[in-house]
């Protein structure tokens, strides 16, 4: 049995949550016994409604949807590394912790981001919705100070390929999997369901 009466929703009144229904459902317990019957624990099921908050990020996620992939940059002129720009997108700068200016990656990924490593897995966390083997694949941006995870949808993972953005533009999740990457010179015809080079 699933229980989805009354499942919670949030809608935001003068920039504060205010979630409606329910958030936790709890289920039957069910009993675990060894061979001989003796009582060795119980399977406790729960559904829990969780309110993922995205701050800051928010554009970042909405960006992905529309085929665009921003990152930040430090623009603190007392700042040591003034001029870094991040991708994962930072809200704050690490080093001196002034509010980063948002930057439009989207050409620069384009134009130059290479695998710098990667690592192919079977073995996912929980919930994943990824086909297997994901292909994890960390990106190098030029001009970009640090590193992107993110995953490969064709092909296989080379250090030093050449690799394009692709985004999910058509029913975007609004999570970083609306992200994936592809070998530069991929056809759009061979991108996965939804997915766009934006
Ligand atoms: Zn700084």
């Amino acid at each position: 049995m699933r229980c989805t009466e009354d499942r919670g929703t949030v809608k935001v009144i003068n920039g504060r949550y205010r979630p409606t229904g329910k958030f936790h459902y709890i289920y039957e317990h069910s009993p675990i016994f060894d061979e001989n019957g003796k009582l060795m624990g119980i399977t406790n099921p729960r559904d829990v409604t969780h309110i993922h908050a995205y701050g800051g990020e928010a554009q970042f996620f909405e960006s992905l949807g529309k085929g665009k992939l921003l990152g930040t940059r430090c623009d603190n002129p007392h700042c040591e590394a003034e001029g870094s720009i991040f991708m994962p997108f930072r809200i704050h700068c690490p080093d001196c912790l002034a509010k980063n200016t948002v930057v439009d990656l989207t050409e620069t990924a384009r134009k130059s981001a290479t695998v710098h490593t990667f690592m192919i897995t079977e073995r996912t966390g929980a919930f994943n919705t990824l086909p297997t083997p994901i292909k994890f694949v960390n990106v190098e941006f030029e001009g970009v100070c640090t590193i992107l995870m993110g995953y490969l949808s064709v092909g296989e993972p080379e250090i030093g390929m050449r690799v394009v953005p692709i985004f999910k533009t058509q029913n975007p999740t609004f999570t970083i999997l609306d992200l994936s990457w592809v070998p530069a010179g991929t056809k759009e015809a061979d991108l996965p369901e939804g997915f766009t080079f934006g």
